[in-house]
């Protein structure tokens, strides 16, 4: 003992706190409950599903294990399965017949997803059915939206060929997202990155009479390797280039505030971050500035990746799912979209 611990020591009165030991807090189960920070429940969570045409439909989707394409009659089951087990929304995503060069197929009263959601509306009036909003699954380019190609009506000579015609977009996505609300759907969540979509879709609504129907925005949505799987569910691979001239560049958080402060100003009620775990730190940021609620999406990539691993034997599958999704919602997302949905909240029951 040097001077200056003696004097310590005698003007602490001899009493040395020794080590800080945070494991205290940590000795028994009960304790650890009690000094928990983050929660994760089964109504934190929105399980995604993908419709396509038909009935009695359940086809495997290879490259995402457990997750299946259904028919309108037989994502009831589904639905119906998740909700008891306490998931309160779903989100659908539509896999049509006919694909053309503008999407019309999303115009379809009768298309795959206003079907499903008058058959889960009608069975389960009580689950929130979201409807994402998007025309890549509709159009055989597969690109969000109207492109600019010379064969077509809208082609516009002074803007590039194979340019994804930002406004003609915006009209589209307002008739289908009545299209869809008028089927039964409770949220509208448009997908493309269109500029001015928000404000486009809630315009079309309200002057349908369709007030009451919330938009969540994928407002900081990135052009991400993660969504591979997904295109093999939804079969709507881009023909040619990519999403990058409107999908975010993965390098930026600040850019991911200003679409959602535009969002925000064009009037979603939730806006959303996506993917999730290569992100943690845009939905920390976005939870800091923007008092919406907040959704993540855990993209068909950070399921599949999950479930090949443990395939392999070298993680746990459900330790790494709770994990993921616990981190997830520490990083500060109200609401989680996730093909773990239904598996999850049976193992927290
Ligand atoms: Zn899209």
């Amino acid at each position: 003992m040097n001077e200056d611990q003696a004097r310590d020591e005698r003007t602490s009165g001899g009493v040395s706190p020794g080590p800080v030991r945070l494991r205290r807090l940590r000795f028994s189960p009960g304790m650890r409950a009690l000094v928990k920070e983050t929660d994760l429940l089964a109504s934190d969570l929105i399980y995604p599903l993908f419709i396509r045409p038909g009935v009695g439909v359940k086809k495997p989707i290879v490259s995402m294990p457990g997750q299946f394409q259904w028919s309108p009659d037989t994502v009831v089951e589904e639905a119906a399965a998740a909700a008891e087990l306490g998931v309160p929304a779903v989100i659908l995503f539509g896999i049509p017949d006919f694909k053309d060069s503008c999407g019309s197929g999303n115009l379809d009263p009768d298309g795959p997803v206003p079907s499903a959601t008058r058959a889960l509306k009608k069975e389960l009036p009580e689950l929130v059915v979201m409807s994402d909003m998007c025309f890549c699954e509709y159009t055989e380019h597969g690109h969000c939206g109207a492109v600019n190609l010379a064969a077509e009506a809208h082609y516009r000579a002074d803007l590039p060929e194979g340019y994804l015609l930002n406004d003609h977009t915006l009209e589209l996505l307002g008739r289908a997202s009545v299209v869809h609300a008028s089927a039964g759907a409770d949220v509208i969540a448009p997908s493309g990155m269109i500029d001015g979509m928000v404000g486009a879709i809630r315009a079309a609504l309200d002057a349908a009479g369709q007030e009451h129907i919330a938009i969540m925005s994928y407002a900081a949505k990135f052009a991400s390797a993660f969504y591979g799987p997904f295109r093999d569910a939804a079969e709507s691979p881009p023909q040619f280039g990519d999403r990058a001239q409107y999908q975010m560049d993965p390098a930026n958080w600040r850019q991911a505030l200003r679409e959602v402060e535009l969002d925000v100003a064009e009037g979603a009620d939730i806006v959303m971050v996506k993917p999730a775990m290569p992100y943690l730190d845009v939905i920390r940021a976005v939870r800091a500035a923007c008092n919406l609620p907040l959704a993540a999406y855990q993209v068909s990539g950070e399921y599949s990746m999950i479930h090949a691993a443990a395939a392999n034997g070298w993680l746990d599958l459900q330790g790494c799912a709770l994990e993921s999704l616990v981190g997830i919602r520490r990083a500060g997302a109200d609401m989680i979209i996730t093909y773990f949905a239904k598996d999850v909240a049976r193992w927290l029951a």
